[in-house]
């Protein structure tokens, strides 16, 4: 292996707490730019960021979606900022069962930050293009290390789904919707 084929390309968006405002621009830029046609729709609730807000104490945390999981974790730590709790669920980026947060709201599948791979690719992801405050910023470098093969949001969701119902299942579904619409 040359030494070029070692190196991946590391992205990494890094959040400044000090200047998010909470004005959600970030959500409803993602949103649109993951609906199918893309900017067909604006829906904060399928954005894969999600910006934790608490006016009264000046709280403003954007949280971008990671990977799904099956199960619930154990976990249950709050945090005390101001004063005030925080649940460690109010700043977890996971796509679990125990609620509602990145998931399609239509079928229920897992979203997740795709970093807005597109081909040709963006500059920058379009949270970062649009925060107006630069509370998002974009770095991307090199690092040793081969590159790992991308997964295919498709693959994520029937990733998610045989693992919540069964391959057997899905797979007897997706024949009954196939001689479905063949009729
Ligand atoms: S990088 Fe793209 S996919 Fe990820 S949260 Fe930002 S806008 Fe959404
Ligand atoms: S766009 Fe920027 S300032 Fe506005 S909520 Fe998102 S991260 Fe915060």
């Amino acid at each position: 292996m040359t030494d070029a084929a070692k190196k991946k390309i590391v992205k990494e968006i890094h959040v400044d707490l000090d200047k998010c405002i909470g004005c959600r621009a970030c959500e409803l830029a993602c949103s649109s730019f993951h609906a199918k046609p893309r900017y067909s729709s604006t829906n904060p609730a399928r954005a894969r960021i999600r910006v934790v807000v608490d006016d009264l104490n000046d709280v403003y945390v954007p949280i971008r979606a990671g990977d799904y999981t099956p199960a619930e974790c154990t976990g249950r730590h709050t945090h005390t900022i101001n004063g005030k709790e925080y649940r460690e669920c109010s700043f977890c980026g996971v796509s679990c069962p125990a609620r509602d947060l990145f998931k399609e709201p239509d079928s229920g599948l897992p979203l997740k930050c795709d970093m807005c791979e597109d081909d040709p690719p963006l500059a920058e992801p379009m949270c970062v293009q649009v925060c107006p405050h630069d509370a998002l910023t974009y770095e991307e470098r090199e690092e040793e290390g081969g590159e790992e093969e991308p997964r295919e949001e498709l693959e994520i969701g029937l990733d998610a789904l045989t693992k919540k119902y069964g391959m057997k299942k899905v797979m007897d579904t997706v024949a009954r919707m196939a001689v479905s619409k063949k009729q």
